[in-house]
């Protein structure tokens, strides 16, 4: 694979043709936030929390550096005015869902995020898909899903699966940015409504 030289916060970068912005800046030790990142994942470019400035020709644009892929000579800024503006926004909006998210708190006392700035409308999930994706993705065993659209949109587990599966497994609570609890409370509250012939074996 040719070797691809682009420009990250005026540092000369190289990388494989392929990869992200993301993956170049990781690999050079330059920190970008992501939300909805997994190394094991497929890019999902859903929290926007990692956009970046691009110059390409003399325009200057956002992308997401986690779906962006590298370009020879490419520009990129990691850190501005109008970056720490948007990822402030993002984080107040998603403090307002998640407000005792540790990793969201830590991002708000980096940008300057308000997590007090929206109404709350707590409901922990920040859709950031993580548990659903790795759960179909890297184990296979579709166990979490999203239900609804919109504001109302929720993770949920199916019971019939979680049963089987999700008692020996569990691997999707510590990747979720704003509370394993919550993970924890919908598997279970899953559970216990579903019927007892789909308790584990241990259980019984
Ligand atoms: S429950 Fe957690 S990991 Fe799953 S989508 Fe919501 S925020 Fe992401």
């Amino acid at each position: 694979m040719s070797e691809i030289i682009l420009q990250i916060d005026g540092r000369e970068v190289g990388a494989k043709e392929g990869m992200t912005i993301l993956e170049a800046a990781q690999s050079a030790g330059i920190v970008i936030p992501t939300l909805c990142h997994h190394e094991k994942l497929e890019p999902y470019g859903a929290c926007r929390i990692c956009s970046v400035e691009v110059e390409v020709h003399g325009w200057t644009r956002l992308v997401a550096a986690c779906v962006y892929p590298v370009e020879q000579d490419l520009v990129v800024r990691t850190r501005s005015e109008k970056l720490d503006r948007i990822r402030k926004m993002i984080l107040e909006l998603l403090l307002a869902h998640a407000p005792d998210s540790p990793q969201l708190l830590d991002l708000a006392q980096e940008y300057g995020a308000d997590k007090d700035r929206f109404e709350k409308e707590a409901s922990f999930c920040i859709h950031c898909g993580l548990c659903v994706r790795y759960c179909a993705e890297v184990k296979k065993k579709y166990a979490v899903g999203f239900v609804d659209r919109g504001t109302r949109k929720e993770i949920s587990f199916i019971p019939e699966i979680a049963a089987k599966e999700c008692w020996d497994c569990k691997e999707c609570f510590p990747l979720c940015p704003t509370s394993a609890l919550q993970a924890a409370y919908v598997l279970t509250e899953a559970l216990t409504s579903s019927s007892p012939s789909s308790e584990p074996e241990s259980e019984k």
